[in-house]
């Protein structure tokens, strides 16, 4: 972990000794040096450069008054507080404390000048304010001429104390500037010292909106700054795991091309374009690091199978990684569909296989018998070795956690990286694929297959259900079959177990003529995967479901999707739910079933759903509705978390700080060490493998 890491550098001049109670606290804050105070911005400030005569002071705003204690008393009712009574010129209010020291009592020593800054409120004896600041002051002394900034601060270390740390760092760290003059002209940003000192004690007229709501000039220029060494630190990354070397896997085109010929479909332009960037790619001795990103239904697979096929074609091992058995089942059996044929063995490993038949599989992979594999997490485990895998594809990758990947990545042969193809069918609005893409290459499919009818939308209300079982039963009568997808409950497991039970027994009983299925995470794998296959077969036509089906699952007969309690689900899981069926051509349709009161998020999820059917579009409502944060899991990809700018209202400053960081890297390498260090001080371990 960083901290430790941090934690066994020597003290920087004039920090506190670690061990120290205040160096721990500062720790805590995630602040080890001087440099880190001064990024140690406020969160916001507190105008104590005026007083406010108590007559005017206004409810509900904070106030800073001065005046005299009249008096001054513990009362035991309605419970034990200290009661004091302030009066300047123009009038007098009440200051109450539930919690005080002796020490407070003493400073409200009746006749004392004070000044209190606090929360005025109307209260039952006139003006009050409970628990304000309290300083005494002489007769006449003087103002502050700045905000005092208020800084996140942790229990035993108080805003006084951190603003005096940050007072004197401001006077001992040189300010350095680390921006190109030029690139400060033209997006009319300040300087570093003139920006950390603004933020830190703005002048006396500095506009207090501005600072509160960090569009002010300053804080552009930090946040631009941010954003600039957030694509530093992943393009170094990326620079860095492009300095490894992998195994050259030219593009021979013969099973390729066999592949291809035999395929009952053509590549669309997007897949052609893709498969062209990923065989240059893997072509160069140096490891590919490439995102294959496409809405969902848009053909990635066969993508990842040509691929795949071009390191067999070397005489290379290649292994496909998906998230769930289901889907490491269904790659399995499109690929040995598409490659037994051509003469090339497929073998495909899950935790759940047998002892014995693992065995068989491992030995074949391990002997270089057999080139390709496809599996679930069980791939990377241990005794499974590759010992010539020259490519690794990652299905639905922000489902892997760091460590998953950088398992694969270790897997390729002698000290060489294997290529590593990311698939997502996340999309992602272009700023925040900028940044949390930024040390990928990125290829794009943004067309769909032709021949596909698009999914027409319905919402009905849960009042309505015997409609929906209604359509299911016809659209199952026509040849087609269904989805029912049970409720998202987080609470519990076993209720929504409950709950797809039940609901597999109603439609049991009120659709009798047809077969249904019934498929949820708690069943054994190989019940899982016979449930599947029966689906994909046509044996059961209806398949009621929890969220299991959620990724990747293709069977193209499946033309009618129903989903409960739509309101309860995500927009990027409905827009996947609802990617389960329009893959065949037979017109789809996705009833999103509704219960009242809806909250006013889920309206407007389900009003999205309902007008877009474009993955990116809804990715962006998406990021509109609820903000990055949660957006992609950053702390998960390993993205290090930006603490000032936004990918929302910050957006524009993204392009120029990517174009910047290109230059830097390019021409002062040495200006990109200093902002690194500034910014991150050893913290770069953080990043994404
Ligand atoms: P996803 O990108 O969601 O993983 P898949 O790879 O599962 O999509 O492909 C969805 C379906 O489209 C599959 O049945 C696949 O065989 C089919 N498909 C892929 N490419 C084409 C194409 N160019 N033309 C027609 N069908 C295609
Ligand atoms: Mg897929």
């Amino acid at each position: 972990m960083p901290d430790t890491a941090v934690a066994r550098l020597p003290p920087a001049v004039g920090w506190p000794a670690s061990g120290t109670p205040l160096a721990s606290r500062l720790a805590k804050l995630d602040l080890h040096r001087l440099d880190d105070l001064i990024l140690h911005l406020p969160l916001r400030y507190e105008d104590e450069t005026r007083l406010t005569p108590i007559a005017v002071a206004r409810p509900g705003f904070p106030a800073q008054v001065e005046g005299e204690v009249l008096s001054c008393e513990v009362t035991l009712r309605p419970r034990r507080q200290l009661v004091a009574r302030i009066a300047d010129a123009s009038g007098a209010l009440v200051a109450r404390w539930l919690n005080f020291y002796p020490s407070q009592q003493k400073q409200m020593a009746t006749g004392r000048r004070v000044r209190l800054f606090g929360e005025v409120r109307g209260g039952f004896l006139g003006l009050e304010m409970v628990h304000p600041r309290v300083r005494p002051v002489e007769e006449a002394e003087s103002l502050p001429d700045a905000l005092t900034p208020v800084y996140p601060t942790t229990a035993g270390l108080g805003q006084a104390a951190l603003r005096k740390l940050v007072e004197r760092a401001l006077n001992l760290v040189p300010l350095e500037e680390g921006l190109p003059a030029n690139t400060l002209a033209e997006l009319g940003l300040p300087g570093f010292a003139e920006a950390v000192r603004a933020l830190h004690r703005p002048a006396p007229d500095a506009d207090p909106a501005a600072l509160e709501n960090r569009d002010h000039p300053a804080w552009q220029r930090i946040k631009f700054e941010e954003l600039l060494v957030q694509q530093l630190s992943l393009r170094r990354a990326y620079n860095a795991r492009r300095a490894h070397v992998a195994v050259a896997l030219a593009a021979r085109r013969q099973l390729t091309q066999a592949l291809l010929e035999g395929l009952p479909f053509g590549l669309t332009a997007a897949q052609a374009r893709a498969q062209r960037e990923i065989a240059r790619d893997l072509a160069a001795s140096h490891p590919m690091q490439r995102l294959l990103q496409g809405d969902v239904g848009s053909g990635k697979t066969i993508v990842a199978a040509l691929a795949m096929l071009q390191a067999a074609e070397n005489g290379w091992q290649a292994a496909m990684m998906a998230p769930t058995e289901i889907l490491a089942e269904q790659h399995y059996r499109k690929l040995a569909g598409w490659l037994t044929p051509l003469g090339v063995e497929v073998a495909w490993l899950s935790g759940s296989r047998r002892k014995r038949e693992r065995e068989v599989v491992l030995a074949r992979l391990q002997s270089g018998e057999c080139l390709l594999a496809v599996g679930t997490h069980a791939l990377i485990e241990d005794p499974v070795a590759m010992p010539r895998l020259a490519l690794a594809v990652v299905d639905e990758q922000h489902r892997f956690g760091v460590r998953q990947r950088l398992a694969l990545r270790d897997k390729g042969a002698d000290g060489r990286r294997p290529h590593m193809l990311m698939m997502s069918a996340t999309p992602i609005p272009r700023t925040l694929a900028m940044t949390h893409y930024a040390d990928l290459d990125v290829s794009v499919l943004d067309e769909l297959p032709p021949g596909r009818t698009p999914i027409r939308t319905r919402l009905v209300s849960d009042a309505r259900r015997d409609e929906v079982i209604g359509r299911v039963r016809e659209a199952c009568l026509e040849g087609r079959q269904a989805y029912w997808v049970c409720p998202l409950i987080e609470e519990s497991e076993a209720l929504q177990l409950q709950t797809a039970v039940e609901t597999y027994e109603t439609l049991c009983a009120a659709l009798p003529e047809l077969r249904v299925g019934l498929i949820h995470g708690r069943l054994k794998t190989d019940e899982k995967a016979a449930t599947m296959a029966a689906f994909a077969a046509g044996e059961l036509q209806v398949l009621v479901a929890t969220t299991v089906i959620e990724v990747g699952v293709d069977v193209p007969n499946a033309s009618l999707m129903v989903i409960e309690h739509a309101e309860r689900f995500g927009l990027a899981q409905l827009h996947q739910l609802r990617g389960r069926v329009g893959r065949g051509t037979a017109e789809s349709v996705c009833i999103l079933i509704f219960a009242q009161p809806l909250s006013e998020t889920g309206r407007a999820r389900l009003k999205v759903i309902y007008e877009h059917t474009d993955g990116f579009e809804i990715a962006r409502e998406d990021l509109r509705i609820r903000g990055p944060g949660e957006f992609v899991g950053a702390r998960q990809s390993g993205v290090p978390l930006l603490r000032y700018a936004s990918l929302e209202t910050d957006g524009d400053l993204i392009e120029p700080a990517r174009a910047l960081a290109e230059r830097l890297l390019r021409e002062d390498p040495a200006a990109v060490d200093r902002l690194m260090a500034r910014w991150l001080g050893s913290r770069e371990g953080l990043l994404r493998a």
